[in-house]
Formats: C-alpha cells, sequence, structure tokens
C-alpha cells in the first residue's frame, strides 16, 4: 500500500493551523508528537462514556474502566512481545520508569557496584542514577562515543567488569539521531551478570521492538511521543526481576492487605501502580498503538528517512552548517548549528517564519559538553511531516542563515 502522507496528516487538525500568520510546520516530534482525532476521540469517550476509577468498583462504569485499561496493557504487552501483561508496568512516562528501575533494582545494588550509562543519555537516564549513587554508593562509568556519533563499542567492552550490575543504555539518541546496537549492548551486559535497561522513548515509534527478542531486562518509552496522550509511560521488565524488586511508591492499589503493624504487597504489575493511574490516557494509548501498528513503523522509518536525507543534503549546502550526528542508519533526527549563531536566535528566527524546532541542550548536557557546544537546534520528523514542509524549513533556513551571517 502506498504510503499516503496527505490522507494521514488529515486526522492532525493541529497541523493546518497557522502560527504568526505563517503555516504551522511542525518539526519538534522528538520532544512531542502530535495526536491524531481517534486517539483523542478515544479520550473524550472514557470522559463521556466509562470515567470511574479502575480495580475498585463492583458497578457497571469501574467495571468497563478497568477492562479499558486492563485491555490496553495486553495490547502494550503484544506490541513490544513481552511474554506476559505482569511484566507491563504503567507509568507517568519514561522518566519515572527509569526512576521507578534506579529506585527500586538500586536497592538491590551493593556499595562499589557499578552502573552503566553512555555519553548520550537522556538526564532522565543520568540523574536518577546519581541519585541511586548518592544513597548507595554505587558507582557511574560513562561510555564515550566516536566522531560520528555511534557508541565506542570497544570503549564499552573494556568498561564492563565483574562490578557491572546495571547497564542502562538508549536506543535511540534524541539529538545524534544515533541508533545503538542495543541487542549487542544487552548480550554483553549478560556476559557480565549485569542487567540492561534501554531507554526506547526515541526508538518506539520508528523501529519494531520485540523485548524478548532483545532480552532485554527493561525497556522504557513514552506515549506521548508515539502519536499517543501525554501523561503515559511505559516500563517493561522481566518479571523475575521484577518479583525481586521492591515496591517504588506506596499506596492504594500496590497492597494486598494492611494494618498499622505490617503491610503485603499485591502481585505484578499493580505492585509497583501506586494511586488512581490515568486510565483515560490509558485506553486512549490503545488507540495510539493501533494507530501506528496500522500505519506500520517499517513503512513509517522509511518516510521519515526519506526526509531526513533529502533535508540533510540540501542543510549541508548552506554555508556554515554544522550538522552533529551522521552515524549510518540515524533516525530523523537533526541537530546542526549554522555557524557561531546562537541556537536560541535560530530557533526564535525559524519560530517566527512557523517553524517549529527545538533549541537547547536537550535534556542532554554531558552530550552537549562531549560535543564542545552549549545548545544546539534540532529538526526531528514524524509519520506526518511532508517534502514540501522539508522545503519550508529549508527555505526559512536559509533566510535565518543569510540574517545570521
Ligand atoms: N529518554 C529519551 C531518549 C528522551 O528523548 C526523553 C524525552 O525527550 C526521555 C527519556 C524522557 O521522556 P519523558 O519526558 O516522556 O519521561
Amino acid at each position: 500500500m502506498a504510503y499516503d502522507v496527505e490522507k494521514y496528516r488529515r486526522e492532525y487538525p493541529i497541523l493546518s493551523r497557522e502560527v504568526y500568520g505563517k503555516p504551522l510546520v511542525y518539526l519538534d516530534n522528538t520532544a512531542s508528537t502530535q495526536t491524531p482525532v481517534e486517539v483523542v476521540r478515544a479520550v473524550e469517550d472514557v470522559y463521556y462514556r466509562h470515567k470511574a476509577n479502575v480495580h475498585r468498583g463492583v458497578h457497571a462504569l469501574s467495571q468497563e474502566a478497568t477492562m479499558l485499561m486492563e485491555d490496553s496493557r495486553e495490547r502494550v504487552r503484544a506490541f513490544v512481545n513481552a511474554g506476559d501483561i505482569a511484566e507491563i508496568i504503567f507509568t507517568r512516562g519514561t522518566t519515572e520508569a527509569i526512576n521507578l528501575v534506579a529506585s527500586s533494582y538500586g536497592q538491590l545494588l551493593e556499595p562499589g557496584d557499578e552502573v552503566i550509562l553512555s555519553v548520550m543519555e537522556h538526564h532522565a537516564n543520568i540523574v536518577p542514577w546519581q541519585l541511586l549513587r548518592d544513597r548507595k554508593g554505587i558507582v557511574i562509568k560513562v561510555v564515550p562515543m566516536l566522531a560520528d556519533g555511534s557508541l565506542d563499542m570497544d570503549a564499552y567492552k573494556a568498561l564492563l567488569s565483574p562490578r557491572t550490575r546495571v547497564v542502562s543504555i538508549t536506543h535511540v539518541s534524541n539529538v545524534l539521531g544515533t541508533v545503538n546496537p542495543v541487542a549487542d549492548i544487552v548480550r554483553m551486559a549478560h556476559e557480565h551478570g549485569a542487567v540492561a535497561l534501554i531507554d526506547g522513548a526515541q526508538a518506539i515509534a520508528h523501529k519494531d521492538v520485540d523485548v524478548r527478542a532483545l532480552d532485554a531486562d527493561f525497556y522504557v518509552f513514552s506515549s506521548h511521543k508515539m502519536y499517543g496522550p501525554t501523561g503515559i509511560g511505559v516500563l517493561y521488565g522481566k518479571r523475575e526481576l521484577l518479583e525481586k524488586m521492591p515496591p517504588y511508591q506506596g499506596g492504594g492499589e500496590m497492597i494486598s492487605h494492611v494494618t498499622f503493624e505490617h503491610t503485603t504487597y499485591a502481585e505484578l504489575p499493580f505492585k509497583f501502580e501506586a494511586g488512581t493511574p490515568d486510565y483515560v490516557g490509558i485506553a486512549a494509548f490503545h488507540k495510539a498503538i493501533d494507530y501506528l501498528t496500522g500505519i506500520g513503523t517499517a513503512p513509517i522509518a522509511a518516510h521519515e528517512e526519506e526526509l531526513l536525507e533529502y533535508t540533510t543534503r540540501e542543510m549541508m549546502k548552506i554555508p556554515g552548517m554544522r550538522i552533529f550526528g551522521s552515524a549510518p542508519g540515524k533516525c530523523a533526527i537533526i541537530s546542526f548549528l549554522i555557524g557561531d549563531a546562537h541556537h536560541y536566535d535560530t530557533g526564535m528566527l525559524l519560530d517566527k517564519l512557523g517553524i517549529a524546532v527545538r533549541t537547547g541542550h536537550h535534556c542532554a548536557q554531558p552530550l552537549m559538553h562531549a560535543l564542545g557546544v552549549e545548545g544546539v537546534v534540532r529538526a526531528s520528523f514524524a509519520l506526518y511531516n511532508t517534502k514540501e514542509e522539508c522545503d519550508m524549513f529549508l527555505s526559512a533556513l536559509r533566510r535565518v542563515a543569510a540574517m545570521l551571517g
């Protein structure tokens, strides 16, 4: 079936709005993708027809809401090919999922145990481990990258040691677009008796993810980066690990029995889901996954790759253009600077021309440091972007480059 981008665009009313009297060109998809009508309607449907707190009620609405939430859990399980719905924990996002693992699995670590991260991690995959270091005296080691933005796998191999307990690395860099060899990363971690967490925030909408084929111990991602509602994320974890881990937060839903003297905890996955979840968003997340798989991550990735190649080629013709990240097979993310122009000035001027890009350190300050910059401008593509939009972006970029000298 041909890739019908115009048809897909019609499902996103926001894409036909204007900013400053100019048609919006939305290229901030790495931060958050837009949400199609059918997913928004699914949110509306729960609010209008099924809203009642989940898991506790005998009445019809509560049972319907619970069923929608648990159907969504099963949908997520199938989507990432997990073996068991008990392995799918709903969180507020990737950040909370990593905090959950660092905090809970972290309690099983001893002073001097080592956690390996990479230089291209998002702060969400750095700071939780630093908090653990402060609490537990663990040691953090960092895998560097090569000049093209690929992970230095020789350095990774050299960092693995008998004290390595956790390897926590991103699947796709949110700045460089680098796709890391996560199956190898996981296998090598296992050879050293360590567990591997893969941050899938930037991969999940662009790659087919099979957690069992990857053999990842933990895999985390966010709904808002995959055309779904905000405020929802997923922690996939292997059952035997989740069973061993202490609860992350305490409260309703996560208990089996409570007295003032002693509390026993609920079974998985509820042990890790204290309090009322965003069951409305979770129900609509189901639709987002159906939507994504309906189009297919492979055709989406092929479409985005075309836009990436075309735009990169044309950008390189602009005098002074510096693009960060050229690893083979990179995802459709272009981080750049024009000469010495400040990233913020470039982003502001592009915004006035209707182009939404992101500027700054992209929650990856150690990576900025390694690149020798304070920040970069980032354009990133999604399933609904078009070649015409790339041309609008390129023409705006040429104007901005001329203005900034
Ligand atoms: N990890 C990566 C690679 C990301 O790109 C992001 C968000 O941009 C996150 C983690 C954090 O995701 P969230 O803010 O949805 O928790």
